[in-house]
């Protein structure tokens, strides 16, 4: 049987919200040519699994040195919360380091502090003066928040965030298989049944 979360082609969805573009892709974030990617990052930030593992080879060792020196002037990084460093050897100049939370079937605040990662990294990037962000599926590999859900905290809270910014003008979800491409289609479809899909 085909793995419904096995890497396909990739394709590709957008729509404007106020003056900025919002894209869906399937794809490696790695490779994004944004301002900056957003990386799915644990509390420790000194990288790990997933995109945060992938994140660290491309972008070499400048990115770890700057996470370690956060780490030694603030702590660790709460859950919720996010950092601006270096892209390093990333076509990407910044890496914007946040912690979504770790599943726990829903009753924990997980919906809240998921929705304040978004928020607290599109508003590091606004502040920092950038023009376009990517962002992975924040949660939803080893951390377990589910798909759909963690779909629509996602979209829901860049839509907002971009009704009311006008200094970014793209962000991308860089979705990392299928399966979770074709749910992030369906709930902004869901989400925006109104707007014209400019592809
Ligand atoms: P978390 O610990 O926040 O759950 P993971 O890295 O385990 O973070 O997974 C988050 C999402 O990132 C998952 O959908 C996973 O498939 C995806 N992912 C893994 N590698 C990449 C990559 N190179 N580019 C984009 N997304 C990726």
């Amino acid at each position: 049987m085909r793995n419904p979360r096995m890497k396909g082609p990739k394709i590709s969805m957008e729509l404007t919200i106020n003056k900025a573009r919002l894209s869906l892709v399937q794809g490696d974030i790695t490779g994004q040519a944004t301002d900056a990617i957003v990386n799915a990052a644990n509390s420790g930030l000194m990288g790990g699994g997933g995109v945060d593992g992938a994140i660290h080879r491309a972008g070499g060792p400048a990115i770890l040195e700057e996470c370690r020196r956060i780490r030694e002037k603030t702590g660790r990084l709460p859950a919720g919360k996010a950092v601006i460093t270096t892209g390093g050897k990333l076509k990407a100049k910044y890496v914007i380091h946040t912690v979504g939370p770790v599943w726990q079937g829903g009753t924990g605040g997980e919906a809240e502090l998921l929705a304040s990662a978004y928020k607290e990294s599109l508003k590091l990037a606004a502040d920092n003066g950038l023009r376009s962000v990517s962002f992975p599926a924040i949660s939803t590999g080893a951390y377990g928040y589910p798909v759909e859900s963690a779909a629509r905290v996602a979209l829901q809270t860049t839509i907002d965030f971009l009704g009311q910014n006008q200094s970014l003008r793209e962000v991308a979800f860089v979705l990392f298989d299928s399966y979770t491409y074709r749910v992030y289609t369906d709930v902004l479809r869901e989400l925006m049944p109104n707007m014209e899909s400019t592809r």
